[in-house]
C-alpha cells in the first residue's frame, strides 16, 4: 500500500485531497496545525484504518515514521484576509515549511507535489496567464507575504529537484471553490454566499470589473492527482479558464440564492488587487489530458447546498 503525507489536511483543498487518496486506496497521513483548517473537514476519516492525523506545525522539523511514497504540501493560509492577519506564518510555511518537507522527501525518497498559486503572476501583464510568464508582483505590498512565499516555494522546489534529484511537482492553483470553504475566510465566494443568504449587501470591492476564473474543487483535485502521477517537474496551471467579472459573479450568486433583500454594496478596492486572472491550461491539457468538467452553474449549486447548512 502506498503511503502519502498531506499537509494542510484539515483545510479546504487538503481535506478533499485526503478523501481522494483514501478512495484511491492509499494510506493517508494528514498533518495540520489548525491555524486556518478545521477538524470538522476530516472528522469522517478518523475511524478509517488507513487514515492517520498528526497535529503539527510544518515550519518545525517534520518527523514521520516509516516509508513515504508521496508528499503533498498544501499547508498555508490562502485567503487575502488570512495572510494579512498572519503575515509571518504565511511566509514561514511557504519558506521554512517547504524546506522541511523537501528535506523529508529527500530522506524518504518520496515524490513531493507543492501547492503554488496564480498569485505568482501578481497583477498580470500577460492574459491569460501561461506558465512561462514571470509575473508582476509587488514584494512589499499586502499580498507580498503570500506571493513571495509561494515564489520562494517554487524556487527551493526546483533547487531540490536540480541539486538533490528529488522528484518534484509544482501546481499553480487558480481560484477554486466548493464545499468546506470557510464561511468567514474573506474570499469573494464565501462572503457573497453568506451575504446573499442573510439578505445583506454583497461587498463588491472597487467597481467589480476585476475578473477571476473559478474552478470547482473536484476538477482541481483531479488535475492535482494526474500531475502527481505524471513525470513533469515544471509548474503546471490548474484552474478553470471560464472568466467572469466580480460584479457579474455577485449577481449570479444573488440570482441563485433568490433572497429579495440581497443587493450589491460597493466597497473600496484593496491595494494590489489583480485586475484580471485566467489560467491558460494548454499545458495541463497536453501533458495531463486534463480539463475542468464542472460548469460554474453546476458547481455553484453544489456549493450553495453546503453554505445553506453553514450560514446562520
Ligand atoms: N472581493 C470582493 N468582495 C469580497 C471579497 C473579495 O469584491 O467580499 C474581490 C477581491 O477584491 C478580488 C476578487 O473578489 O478582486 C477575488 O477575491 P478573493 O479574495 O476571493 O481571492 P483573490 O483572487 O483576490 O485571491
Amino acid at each position: 500500500m502506498k503511503r502519502v503525507l498531506i499537509t494542510g489536511a484539515a483545510g479546504f483543498l487538503g481535506s478533499h485531497l485526503c478523501d481522494r487518496f483514501i478512495r484511491e486506496g492509499y494510506h493517508v497521513i494528514g498533518m495540520d496545525n489548525l491555524l486556518t483548517g478545521s477538524l470538522a473537514n476530516i472528522e469522517h476519516l478518523f475511524p478509517l484504518e488507513h487514515f492517520e492525523y498528526y497535529h503539527h506545525d510544518v515550519t518545525k522539523f517534520v518527523h514521520v515514521p516509516g516509508q513515504l511514497d508521496y508528499i503533498l504540501h498544501f499547508a498555508s493560509p490562502a485567503s487575502p484576509i488570512d495572510y494579512l492577519k498572519m503575515p509571518i506564518q504565511t511566509l514561514k510555511v511557504g519558506a521554512l515549511g517547504t524546506h522541511n518537507l523537501l528535506g523529508l522527501a529527500k530522506a524518504k525518497g518520496a515524490r513531493i507535489l507543492v501547492a503554488s498559486t496564480s498569485e505568482v503572476y501578481g497583477d498580470p501583464l500577460v492574459h491569460p496567464q501561461t506558465e512561462d510568464y514571470w509575473g508582476n508582483v509587488n514584494p512589499v505590498g499586502p499580498r507580498g507575504v503570500y506571493d513571495e512565499a509561494k515564489r520562494f516555494l517554487e524556487a527551493i522546489t526546483m533547487a531540490y529537484h536540480n541539486f538533490h534529484g528529488v522528484e518534484t511537482r509544482i501546481v499553480r492553483i487558480f481560484n477554486t471553490y466548493g464545499p468546506r470553504m470557510r464561511v468567514d475566510d474573506g474570499r469573494a465566494l464565501p462572503a457573497f454566499f453568506a451575504q446573499a443568504i442573510r439578505g445583506q449587501g454583497l461587498t463588491v470591492f472597487g467597481d467589480g470589473s476585476q475578473t477571476r476564473s473559478f474552478c470547482y474543487v473536484d476538477d482541481l483535485v483531479e488535475g492535482i492527482y494526474r500531475l502527481l502521477l505524471s513525470d513533469h517537474h515544471l509548474p503546471v496551471n490548474i484552474g478553470n479558464p471560464d472568466e467572469i467579472s466580480i460584479r457579474a459573479f455577485a449577481e449570479e450568486i444573488i440570482g441563485l440564492v433568490g433572497n429579495p433583500d440581497a443587493h450589491i454594496a460597493y466597497r473600496d478596492l484593496p491595494a494590489d488587487d489583480p485586475k484580471v486572472r485566467q489560467p491558460d491550461i494548454s499545458k495541463a491539457r497536453a501533458i495531463l489530458g486534463w480539463e475542468p468538467r464542472v460548469p460554474r452553474p453546476e458547481g455553484l449549486k453544489k456549493t450553495y447546498e453546503y453554505f445553506k447548512e453553514k450560514v446562520k
